[in-house]
């Protein structure tokens, strides 16, 4: 069963923040208070946030609906506790296809193992410079070879294909475009290029650092010739080839180039809130119905309301957006 959306879209991805937490502060995500969030708030967070069961119950009325890709991400998953116990949980519903996560990878060592016997299918790693200190700078003291470390054990655990995500940040880590070409032209890692969203409070900051996917490509294809690759499916992602070495690059471009008319995405806030749209601060309260003890009826009644409210596609407007990516699950 296929669930479309008022513009035969079909939807079949929920995308779930489980906190809105984070062991790094990076420039572009996080202002002021925010940073604070992890250590000061966490007893009132873990008050109003979702269980694993009450998500649980939500994907589980997403899968009866047509869901068949989950996605984990946050704030940092890997920060809330025993985010395996939800991978295992999550795979149990037979017609979810592919579990995978977004993490920035310093807890990925030590959690992968558990990851990978409890069903990850693949994982995403946020990587925005290959240089110590500049990653430092950027992330505001994240340590890049425990990083790498993560990596490393996620491959060997087969949690492939690797995609990382780069975001060029004009002044900061530009300068290291070609540098993440080559890394995809040595290894299997797919590459992944995003623009930097001008979202919520960094909204001006991220504006005057912004580079478009159009530059980005440009200073790729100084490195390597890219031959466009057409999924079946098509994602947020426009995906080419290199020329040399086996690599892949991908380019996200929601600020220059919207890819709303393939979006097939609902998301789940850590607080419960259903969102149709990253763009759009238009949210469902459907936390609320679960911890009530909602049936499943009601719950996909809700999902159905959000899938209903799914915009043609984003006015551009990502700067009224009050929340930050990390609170609503980048
Ligand atoms: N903590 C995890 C991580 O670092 O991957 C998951 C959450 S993070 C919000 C998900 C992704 O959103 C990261 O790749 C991050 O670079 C991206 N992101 C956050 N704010 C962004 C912005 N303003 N523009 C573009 N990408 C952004």
């Amino acid at each position: 069963m296929n669930l479309l959306d008022k513009y035969n879209r079909i939807i079949d991805y929920m995308r779930i923040s489980i906190t809105d937490r984070c062991n790094l502060g990076c420039l572009y995500c996080k202002v002021g208070a925010e940073l604070q969030t992890h250590s000061e708030k966490s007893s009132n967070t873990s008050n109003v946030i979702l269980s694993y069961d009450e998500i649980y119950k939500i994907v589980l009325a997403g899968a009866g609906l047509g869901v068949r890709k989950v996605r984990i991400t946050g704030g940092e998953p890997l920060v809330r506790k025993d985010v395996y116990k939800l991978i295992e949980m999550i795979k149990g519903i037979e017609t979810i296809k592919d579990i995978s996560i977004t993490t920035n990878g310093l807890l990925l060592e030590e959690n992968v193992e558990k990851l990978a016997c409890a069903g990850l299918d693949r994982v995403n790693i946020s990587i925005d410079s290959l240089k110590s200190p500049i990653y430092k700078e950027i992330t505001r003291g994240g340590d890049i070879d425990a990083v790498f470390r993560g990596l490393y054990r996620a491959a060997q655990f087969g949690l492939t294909p690797i995609k990382i995500n780069m975001v060029p940040i004009k002044g900061l880590n530009d300068c290291e475009i070609e540098d993440f070409v080559r890394l995809a032209m040595d290894t299997s890692y797919q590459i992944r290029f995003i623009e930097l969203m001008p979202y919520g409070r960094n909204a001006q900051w991220n504006n005057e650092h912004f580079i478009s996917a159009a530059e980005i490509a440009a200073r790729v294809e100084k490195v390597a010739a890219l031959t466009p690759i057409r999924f079946k499916v098509p994602g947020v992602a426009r995906y080419y080839r290199l020329n040399k070495g086996n690599g892949i690059v991908g380019f996200i471009s929601p600020v220059s180039n919207h890819f709303c008319m393939t979006c097939n995405r609902l998301r789940l806030t850590s607080k419960g809130m259903i969102r149709p749209c990253l763009f759009s601060d238009a949210e469902i309260d459907i936390g609320t119905v679960v911890r009530r003890g909602a049936g499943m009826d009601e719950i996909q009644e809700i999902l159905l309301k959000a899938v209903n409210e799914k915009s043609v596609g984003h006015r551009g407007n990502l700067e009224t957006g009050t929340n930050s990516m990390s609170e609503i699950g980048g």
